[in-house]
């Protein structure tokens, strides 16, 4: 297998529409339409407005890793659908998962380094410095303290997922 790049080679092309539609992708994970416990307990959405969801996949020119987020809404007077997409560079799996257990549907949405995103059919680079990647033991001491509400019974639930972050 090929050595994983960060970020991926996507960020060499300045045309974003161009991205779109000449990248290729490999379904990694899918994470479905919101993120719970393993209980069932919701812990956030994965979309904001009607309908969507996040994946992981994986580039399959240079390998890399995008975490994505899919909004969509569905307007109430026939017209078009609208949708935003957001993609997140990550370094690994288990760096994914743990930024998907921490981040609501509006923190992904605000990831504050420069990315790919689609507003209907409108692909852009949003502003920003460079993506840097998350240390995942960071990751997990915030994710303790969004989540340091949950009782004690809900928290080993989640120390659960925080521990098989990454696996397949
Ligand atoms: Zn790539």
């Amino acid at each position: 297998m090929k050595e994983i790049r960060f970020p991926c080679h996507i960020y060499d092309i300045s045309d974003a529409q161009k991205v779109y539609e000449q990248s290729e992708w490999e379904l990694v994970k899918d994470y479905g339409e919101y993120t719970a416990l393993p209980d069932k307990t919701v812990l956030h959405d994965n979309y904001n407005w009607d309908e969507g969801g996040r994946r992981l996949v994986r580039c399959r020119e240079c390998g890399a890793l995008i975490l994505r987020q899919h909004s969509m809404y569905n307007d109430m007077y026939d017209g078009p659908d609208g949708y935003y997409k957001d993609w997140i560079p990550v370094t690994s799996a288990e760096e994914a998962d743990l930024l998907n257990i921490l981040w609501g549907s509006m923190e992904l949405e605000q990831y504050p380094f420069r990315h790919f995103r689609g507003n209907n059919h409108d692909f852009f680079w949003t502003e920003g410095d460079e993506p840097k990647p998350y240390d995942p033991e960071e990751l997990k001491k915030k994710i303790r303290e969004v989540y340091s509400g949950l009782d004690v019974g809900k928290k080993k639930l989640l120390e659960q997922m925080i521990s098989e972050a990454g696996r397949v």
